[in-house]
């Protein structure tokens, strides 16, 4: 064997990134130590305005992590105890997590069989009980916005987007936070903007949202010590901005490089019969923040590729109508068909700016192996 084929293949290999910006970086924080403006440091308002403009939104707000961003977005929005909240069965736990903590109620609506996105047809289903929706822009795409936002009109939802994996994505040329009232956006490390610890944002056009989500982050206060409200403490911390920062700078170009990547996997796995390669719409500026392929006999699959040394991951393995903790059970299997077909079958491959074709190959190899032995 050769050292190629016996190196492993981390499913996100974040140090390429971290050196990448290491001088950048290490000045910041130099800076942010010298002055010691640990907490709403200048660095904070400034990473504010430039992810503002980057996703071309009048208002940004730095908050603690992603799941806060949701939470406070939908507070901010007027959503509430008792109001239901449509949100796409195939999710991270947190985007049902951000509805419940405010007492209103999931509800689960099934995707789309070929984008595995909200399906616009099962939320027009369950529109009527519903005061908002939580589009998830899932694995780097977003959610067919237009088809949505013409159903929230008729129903006079609110439109909160979970663009937590969609930083430098649009639809019919439009970012995120662009179709809703606002986004929630998380800076989680391996997200495709990613801090070195946890961060997240609120991104809307509405100055009065904005006010309020300022307000919940911090203890209710705008004046220090004068409290307009019982808020949280969830504030962007100033060491993170200037990693954000110096990473927004790169973001384009990093995601260009995912692209490039993802197009690699595509054309490489054409011709490896029983793997099914993700598709992008024809709407939609994919940011590729995971490459998402199904294949059959997938635990078997994901067994042998972590045997071989290469990462691979399932993003979600249980549907949130299945689990646990969200008040879903196993009795409620066959509600959300796609979402449950999809959980069985999908497999995230290894995607990061700055993977080499080299290590695709090996991916691709290894997969192709592992399809064929379990077929
Ligand atoms: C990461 C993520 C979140 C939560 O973000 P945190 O910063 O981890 O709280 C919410 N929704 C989706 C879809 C995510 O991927």
């Amino acid at each position: 064997m050769t050292t190629v084929e016996t190196s492993t293949v981390p499913l996100v290999d974040l140090r390429i990134q971290r050196d990448r910006v290491a001088d950048e970086v290490g000045e910041g924080l130099a800076r942010v130590l010298e002055a010691t403006a640990f907490i709403q440091g200048p660095d904070v308002a400034a990473f504010e305005r430039e992810f503002a403009d980057y996703t071309g939104r009048a208002h940004c707000i730095g908050v603690g992590n992603g799941t806060d961003a949701l939470e406070f977005a939908l507070r901010a929005a007027g959503i509430g105890p008792g109001d239901g909240v449509a949100v796409p069965a195939n999710s991270f736990v947190a985007s049902a997590e951000a509805v419940l903590r405010i007492g209103a109620e999931p509800v689960l609506v099934d995707v789309d069989e070929r984008y595995l996105l909200l399906d616009p047809e099962a939320l027009e289903a369950v529109a009527g009980r519903c005061r908002a929706v939580l589009p998830v822009h899932l694995f780097g795409q977003m959610a067919p916005m237009g088809r949505i936002g013409g159903i929230a009109e008729r129903y006079g939802l609110v439109v909160v987007e979970d663009a937590a994996q969609a930083q430098g994505a649009t639809h019919r040329g439009v970012p995120i936070g662009g179709w809703g009232a606002a986004a929630g956006t998380s800076f989680y490390p391996g997200k495709n903007l990613g801090a070195y610890g946890d961060a997240g944002a609120v991104i809307t056009d509405d100055p009065e949202l904005a006010r309020r989500v300022r307000l919940l982050a911090n203890h209710g206060s705008e004046v220090k010590y004068e409290h307009e409200m019982i808020g949280f403490n969830s504030r962007l911390d100033t060491l993170q901005a200037v990693v954000l920062r110096a990473k927004l700078a790169r973001l384009d170009v990093w995601n260009e490089e995912r692209r490039a990547a993802a197009r690699c996997y595509t054309e490489l796995l054409s011709g490896v019969p029983g793997v099914r390669v993700p598709e992008v719409a024809p709407d939609d500026e994919h940011v590729w923040h995971l490459y998402v392929v199904r294949v059959p006999g997938r635990d078997a699959v994901l067994a042998d590729l972590q045997a071989s040394g290469v990462g691979a991951g399932i993003h979600y393995p249980v549907p949130l109508h299945l689990t646990g903790a969200l008040g879903g059970s196993a009795d409620r299997q066959g509600e959300h068909p796609v979402a449950e077909r999809a959980a069985a079958e999908i497999l995230s491959l290894p995607l990061y700016p700055g993977i080499t074709t080299v290590q695709q190959e090996r991916v691709v190899a290894a997969l192709s192996a592992a399809v064929t032995r379990h077929a």
